[in-house]
């Protein structure tokens, strides 16, 4: 059984209102009638690909500058009910607008004791703020560094559209590192194309994870491999970017092209036991 970090509780009705995701469905080559239904074909899914757990990303734009992001939110209470469909199988990871930071703030909190989010994922490209913001981010991060609670980040490049890499350089986070050393951090995608800057900084801090959600297996840079077999192999994580990556797809491709690659045990580390270590479950 394996642990998915990265899903996106996205349907096709939401998907189609807006106009960046269906920009990264085209980045992706994606058949748009066959995206998913509801969160109940999510759960049938795992099922069918062993798929035990998996991260359920909250988001949340309604502060952002950028027009294209309008209908991008998706309420933290609408994300807890998905995850109570879950039966704690899904387990979410609240979003909030930085551009609105005393509002972050609250949400945050609120999220934390009513709705009982397991970690926040930002995507400061879609809200336009970048990673080291020290207004609009630092509160964020105390909160989360004195809870306990990991924060997932988008970082590198984004296949959705009319956004900005810039703000999502891994590179920001090193401050980030420095001045909240207990904070868990996940960088998501492994910050490619900063793949290198965002390995150096794991490899000094060792409350960073990367995720590999994004890429189908067989197209993960060698270097990578040799820090998963290596020095990282307790702190890379199993993700898709479901519904842009089914899992059958990438469970198949795993099992035939990067499994074989895989020194013993690092398979399970990466599928499932260095999540498990981080969210505590
Ligand atoms: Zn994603």
């Amino acid at each position: 059984m394996s642990v998915d970090v990265h899903v996106h509780p996205w349907t096709r009705p939401f998907i189609l209102k807006n106009a960046p995701i269906l920009k990264a469905c085209r980045f992706f080559n994606i058949d748009k009638r066959l995206l998913p239904k509801s969160i109940g074909q999510l759960l049938e899914e795992m099922d069918e690909s062993g798929v035990e757990k998996a991260v359920i990303l909250g988001q949340d734009t309604h502060a952002t500058p950028n027009p294209s992001f309008r209908n991008y939110s998706i309420r933290n209470d609408d994300l807890a009910e998905m995850a109570a469909r879950g039966r704690g199988r899904l387990l979410p990871f609240a979003g909030v607008d930085p551009n609105a930071p005393t509002q972050a703030l609250k949400e945050l909190k609120r999220a934390i004791g009513k709705l009982g989010v397991r970690g926040l994922k930002v995507h400061n490209s879609a809200n336009s703020v970048y990673l080291n913001d020290k207004r609009k981010m630092y509160p964020l991060y105390a909160l989360c560094e004195e809870e306990g609670l990991p924060i997932l980040f988008h970082t590198g490049t984004t296949a959705l559209g009319d956004c900005e890499i810039r703000y999502s350089n891994p590179e920001l986070l090193d401050e980030v590192g420095q001045e909240f050393p207990d904070l868990k951090m996940i960088m998501a995608h492994f910050g490619w194309p900063w793949m290198d800057v965002a390995i150096a900084i794991a490899m000094r801090n060792p409350k960073v994870f990367l995720d590999v959600s994004g890429w189908k297996p067989k197209y993960l840079p060698s270097s990578l491999l040799s820090y998963l077999n290596g020095p990282l192999q307790s702190r890379i994580l199993f993700g898709t970017d479901y519904p842009m990556i089914r899992h059958r797809d990438w469970m198949r491709d795993f099992n035939e092209t990067l499994k074989p690659r895989l020194k013993p045990g690092v398979a399970e580390n990466l599928m499932r036991r260095n999540a498990e270590n981080l969210l505590g479950s």
